[in-house]
């Protein structure tokens, strides 16, 4: 029975017990002990290997090119005030237009004919989407057309299926970038579409209070790990919230500190804590699955366990899927450290599976091996990696598995980002007032971060970890050439000292037309999103990429480099036919960089009228989850075809 752990106490007397003696531990919930194999117990017992190496996966590389093709800066003469105001009419007849319609006008549409038709469900979601979109462009009269497409808001006729999540953050507990958004939003649409979805997290002592006493005492056990002696305790603290269970597992000694990645020297023990820790619960909770869910390295042991020392308990009749977040960061470490910490049997670590070389094993491709099915977050990532370009070391290894590899793009959750109830920002707008109200955005913008208020000025955002992935040195490289008098430039974020030091450096020396915010601050970061005209993202790579999309659901042209997400989200606008919903660049060189924003900045002031159209093109664009859940959903089917 579920209480509430309402005193502090009780938590003093938790980290207590993970310090008792092993044999009293077991004593005291000997039932919930079985649920990690016997075998697994009577492991011969090799030397601990407590390394104190650095962590060698967590420093990125840090380079500095210094390209700075001159490009065409725009005249002063050219920054004229906007030719119009006016929002172009979008032509909703016109079929060739489809994507212009807004995704709430879609829903209207099918809504009203499901209304006026009362029609009988018969076809699967999946097939219902297409006709959906059918009903976007076409006039009312031609409605019947699209009679199918009602089944998708039909959720007790799709197919049920329980999905475990788990993954090492999700907004809003814990947030540090597009897995925490992934791991929110996703799980929220796939209950849309008949899932039963829990959401397994590390309870981290940084997770906010308000949430911390939402948090309900669900149980607890004990759980041998590796080749330690000893036994771990797991508590498992309950929150639900609109339909998702979320579940925190709980040990001090592996969660009290005040951010979710350290180091690798503490990541991959409480890592593989963590993986072991949550499907020992499922068993705990008696709540098996039909799929697991996991995600990036931190889950990366999840499917290895599945299959060895779970595979004759409960939880082990579930598939598994590992989804790629970002290959970058993969779990390397010594193999006899993960070997202890872990207690996987020798054979594990092979180099099919675990083993990285002659030294090293590596979490996330272990994983890899033993996954059911592996996703990444868009589908030129998922080609993108299986080259030596960026496939991190792992190409040889994902091409081998390519035949259960696919790509899958991610989506933002409306509820979340919606500009038309954003309580961040200045002023609320849709399609139809974006013109007038994102002025009125700009402004307070550039009120609140000390620019010069002129709605005049071109202001280019970037949102971003400071990191090297993410294409800073190419901006840093061409700032003077992108402050030419007529724009501005904010950039928000933290990360590697050296990128916070160079834009608080331009902040400093180009006050009032150049701002840095080193800081992680959402509220902030929606009005950025608000009030900019024009997004970077120049990464280098990028799996996915949420900011261009939360950039484009804010009416916020994105300018980014076309890789991995990027380019399957953005289309290049055309000059010449006026189509397309962004900027972009190819190669990674500053001087490219430079070029897509100066085509950007020659649209916008130039022709206005078509910067306009553009801005309401990507605002009307369907970038939410619904479809990409229901890909998901497909592929819980696919392994679970009953
Ligand atoms: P990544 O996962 O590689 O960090 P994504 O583009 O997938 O990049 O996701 C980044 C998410 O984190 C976006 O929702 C973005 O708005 C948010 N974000 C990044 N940096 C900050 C920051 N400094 N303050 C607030 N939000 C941020």
């Amino acid at each position: 029975m579920a209480r509430k752990k309402a005193n502090p106490a009780k938590k003093e007397a938790a980290v207590k017990r993970t310090e008792a003696p092993a044999a009293a531990a077991v004593e005291e919930k000997s039932v919930e002990v079985q649920t990690v194999p016997a075998a697994e117990a009577k492991k011969p017992k090799t030397k601990a290997a407590a390394s104190t190496e650095s962590a060698p996966a967590a420093q990125e590389k840090k380079t500095g090119a210094k390209e700075t093709t001159p490009a065409e800066s725009v005249p002063a003469a050219e920054a004229k005030k906007p030719v119009s105001k006016r929002a172009p009419a979008i032509k909703k007849t016109d079929p060739t237009q489809e994507e212009t319609a807004p995704a709430a006008e879609k829903k209207e549409i099918v809504a009203k004919k499901t209304a006026a038709t009362e029609k009988k469900v018969t076809s699967a979601p999946e097939e219902a989407a297409p006709a959906e979109r059918e009903a976007v462009s076409v006039v009312e009269e031609t409605i019947p057309v699209v009679e199918e497409a009602a089944p998708v808001y039909e959720i007790s006729n799709l197919p049920r299926r329980s999905v475990a999540f788990i993954g090492s953050e999700c907004h809003p507990f814990v947030k540090t970038g597009g897995l925490g958004d992934v791991m929110y939003a996703l799980p929220r649409e796939l209950v849309r579409l008949n899932c039963d979805v829990r959401v397994i997290l590390p309870r981290y002592a940084c997770i906010p209070q308000e949430y911390q006493d939402k948090m309900i005492y669900r149980g607890e056990f004990y759980m041998d790990m590796g080749l330690t002696n000893r036994n771990y305790y797991v508590g498992i603290m309950e929150y639900v919230w609109d339909g998702v269970v979320y579940d925190f597992i709980d040990n001090q000694e592996f969660f009290s500190a005040g951010n979710p990645y350290l180091n690798l020297v503490d990541d991959i023990p409480r890592y593989c804590f963590f993986s072991k820790a949550a499907l020992a619960a499922l068993n705990y909770m008696n709540w098996i699955p039909d799929i697991i869910h996991c995600h990036d390295w931190q889950a990366g042991l999840v499917p290895v366990y599945l299959r060895t020392l779970f595979k004759d308990t409960p939880v082990g009749r579930a598939r598994s899927i590992l989804t790629i977040h970002n290959l970058r960061f993969q779990g390397i470490y010594n193999i006899p450290t993960i070997q202890y910490w872990s207690g996987l049997p020798n054979e594990v670590f092979n180099m099919g599976a675990l083993q990285q070389d002659w030294v090293n094993a590596n979490m996330l491709k272990g994983g890899l091996a033993y996954a059911d099915r592996i996703t990444t977050v868009s589908g030129t990532y998922a080609h993108e990696i299986q080259t030596a370009e960026y496939g991190e070391r792992l190409e040889d290894h994902l091409r081998y598995h390519s035949g259960k590899l696919r790509g899958i793009v991610n989506g933002i959750d409306y509820g979340m980002w919606n500009p038309e109830t954003d309580p961040a920002l200045a002023v609320n707008y849709g399609l139809g007032n974006v013109l007038d109200h994102k002025m009125e955005n700009k402004l307070a913008l550039q009120r609140e971060l000390g620019l010069e208020q002129d709605e005049g000025k071109f202001v280019i955002g970037l949102i971003s970890r400071l990191t090297n992935q993410k294409g800073l040195d190419l901006v840093s490289a061409i700032i003077a050439q992108v402050l030419d008098g007529n724009t501005q430039v904010v950039v928000l974020g933290t990360g590697d000292k050296q990128y916070e030091d160079t834009f608080r450096y331009y902040e400093n020396t180009y006050r009032g037309t150049f701002s840095a915010c080193i800081q992680y601050d959402e509220a902030r970061a929606h009005r950025i999103y608000a009030g900019a005209d024009a997004l970077l993202v120049p990464s280098r790579f990028e799996p996915c990429g949420l900011t261009q999309l939360n950039a484009m659901h804010y009416g916020t042209i994105p300018i980014v480099r076309e890789t991995g997400g990027l380019k399957d989200t953005v289309e290049p606008y055309n000059e010449y036919t006026g189509d397309g919903n962004g900027f972009t660049f190819d190669r990674y060189e500053a001087g490219l960089l430079l070029d897509a924003i100066n085509r950007a900045k020659t649209l916008y002031f130039t022709n206005r009228y078509h910067w306009d159209e553009v801005v309401q093109r990507d605002m009307a664009k369907d970038v939410s989850w619904e479809n990409s859940a229901r890909q998901y959903k497909n592929l819980y089917l696919e392994l679970t075809p009953w």
